[in-house]
């Protein structure tokens, strides 16, 4: 399941950080997940329960903040954010957008003791 190679990726992420900044614990995790990353948050929470058993985050929350797909206009400049897939401009309906965000997953912030 690709939630399951994410998790992992991110754990080792949190270790490296906790790690660097002689943390033994991490309470929260604080991820940043976007909507067209093509992960769902439901598996994702799950497979972090999974393997965050015997890591420094073993008891931390897990916090997912839901980024919608963000688009800029390349024709009229209009930055905008939708949460389907929808790969042109509100405005002037061009073709021509550019994703800004909502298309990974990343981590946030990690609060650590
Ligand atoms: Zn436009």
């Amino acid at each position: 399941m690709h939630e399951y190679s994410v998790v992992q990726a991110l754990l080792n992420q949190c270790e490296e950080h906790a790690e660097k900044n002689n943390a033994t614990k991490v309470n929260k995790v604080i991820t940043k997940i976007g909507v067209m990353s093509g992960i769902e948050p439901q598996l994702l929470q799950t497979a972090f329960d999974t393997f965050k058993e015997g890591t420094i985050c073993e008891n931390a929350e897990f916090i997912q903040n839901i980024q919608k797909l963000k688009l800029e206009c390349k024709e009229c400049g209009n930055v905008f954010e939708v949460d389907e897939v929808r790969y042109f401009c509100l405005k002037c309906e061009s073709l021509k957008v550019k994703v800004l965000d909502g298309e990974d997953m990343f981590l946030m912030s990690l609060e650590m003791e």
